[in-house]
C-alpha cells in the first residue's frame, strides 16, 4: 500500500524505513529540506548495517531505498491509505496537520499519530474522520524495537483497530491496544521515573552515573533513566510530563525543574550533543 509519514526526525525517518522494508510504497514529508536529506542518510545507513550484519541482501536494500520518496509538501499524502503523523509533540503542530491531511487525503485513508501523549481523542477531533484517527505509537529505534501501543480513541471504529493491528503485525511488531488516557501506558510508566530521576540529580542525592547504575545493574534495565532520556529527548521528555501533569490534574506529575531548565538552555540530549552527558557531533 502507499503509506505517507509526515515528520522526518528521530522518529519519522525509522518508520518509513520499516514500512518500506517490508514492501510498502512511502513517501516521507517533513517541512524542512535538511530534515529529509538527514532522514535520507539515517536510513542509508541504517540499511547498510543490515546488510553487514547479513539481515537483508544488498538487493533488499536496494530496493527499500526504490520505495521511498520524499517531500516538503504535505499535499503529497494525497493517495495514501495510511497516513502516520510523527512532527513535534505539541498539540497546535498536530492540529494543523491533521487538519491539512482530512482535506488532502480521500475519504477511506486511516491517520495515525506517533505521539507519545496528546490525546488521540483531541487530535481525532479536528478531522472529520474520528472513526479513522488511531495512535501507533512506535517505540525509538523503530527499526529495532518491536512494540507498537495503539491507541483508540473515544471515537475510533473496531475496523480501524483492526486494520492498524495487522499492519503492525505485518511489520515485525507487537502491537498492545490501549485506550486513550494521558501518557498511555509507555509514557505514563517510563516518564515519571525519569523525571524522578532529574530530581534525584537536582537535588545531590547522587551523581549522574550512580543514578543510572543503580537502576542498570538494580533493576536491570538496559541503560539508566538519565542515558535513557538523552536517547528520547529532553525536550519530548518535559513535553509528555506536561502532558501528564495537565491531564491528570495531579501534582505527583510536576516537571523536574532541573529537566525544564536543561531545555531551557538546549541541552536536548543526544541530537543537540549535551544532556545529561555530554556527545561528540
Ligand atoms: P524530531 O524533533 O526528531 O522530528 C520531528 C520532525 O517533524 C522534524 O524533522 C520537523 O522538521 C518535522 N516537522 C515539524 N513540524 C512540521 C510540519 N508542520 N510539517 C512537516 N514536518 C514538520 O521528533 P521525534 O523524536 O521524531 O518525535 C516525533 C513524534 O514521535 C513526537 O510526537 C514524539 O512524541 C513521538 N515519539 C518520540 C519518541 C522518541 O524517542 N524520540 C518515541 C516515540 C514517539
Amino acid at each position: 500500500m502507499k503509506v505517507a509519514v509526515i515528520g522526518g526526525g528521530t522518529m519519522g525517518n525509522g518508520i518509513a524505513h520499516v514500512f518500506a522494508q517490508t514492501g510498502h510504497d512511502v513517501v516521507l514529508i517533513d517541512a524542512q529540506a535538511s530534515a529529509l536529506e538527514r532522514a535520507a542518510a539515517t536510513i542509508e545507513k541504517n540499511l547498510a548495517r543490515l546488510v553487514k550484519k547479513e539481515k537483508i541482501s544488498e538487493e533488499d536494500a536496494q530496493s527499500t531505498l526504490g520505495r521511498l520518496t520524499q517531500s516538503i509538501e504535505l499535499k503529497d499524502a494525497a493517495g495514501c491509505q495510511l497516513a502516520i503523523e510523527a512532527v513535534f509533540e505539541s498539540f497546535e503542530v498536530k492540529r494543523d496537520i491533521f487538519t491539512k491531511l482530512d482535506e488532502v487525503c480521500g475519504p477511506d485513508t486511516i491517520l495515525a499519530s506517533n505521539t507519545s501523549s496528546i490525546s488521540l481523542t483531541k487530535i481525532a477531533g479536528v478531522t472529520k474522520r474520528a472513526d479513522r484517527v488511531i495512535g501507533m505509537h512506535f517505540m525509538n529505534p523503530v527499526p529495532i524495537m518491536k512494540l507498537v501501543e495503539i491507541i483508540c480513541g473515544q471515537a475510533t471504529s473496531q475496523e480501524t483497530l483492526a486494520f492498524v493491528t495487522k499492519t503492525a503485525e505485518e511489520l515485525g511488531k507487537v502491537p498492545v491496544t490501549v485506550h486513550d488516557y494521558p501518557g498511555f501506558i509507555a509514557n505514563r510508566l517510563l516518564m515519571p521515573m525519569i523525571n524522578e530521576a532529574a530530581y534525584c540529580l537536582m537535588e545531590g542525592v547522587a551523581e549522574r552515573e550512580a543514578i543510572d547504575t543503580v537502576m542498570k545493574l538494580g533493576m536491570a534495565h538496559p541503560m539508566g533513566p538519565l542515558t535513557l532520556a538523552d536517547f528520547i529527548g529532553l525536550d519530548i521528555c518535559l513535553d509528555i510530563m506536561e502532558v501528564l501533569y495537565e491531564g491528570f490534574g495531579d501534582s505527583k506529575y510536576r516537571p523536574c525543574p532541573l529537566l525544564r531548565r536543561m531545555v531551557d538552555a538546549g541541552y536536548l540530549g543526544r541530537k543537540s550533543g549535551r544532556g545529561f552527558y555530554e556527545y561528540d557531533a
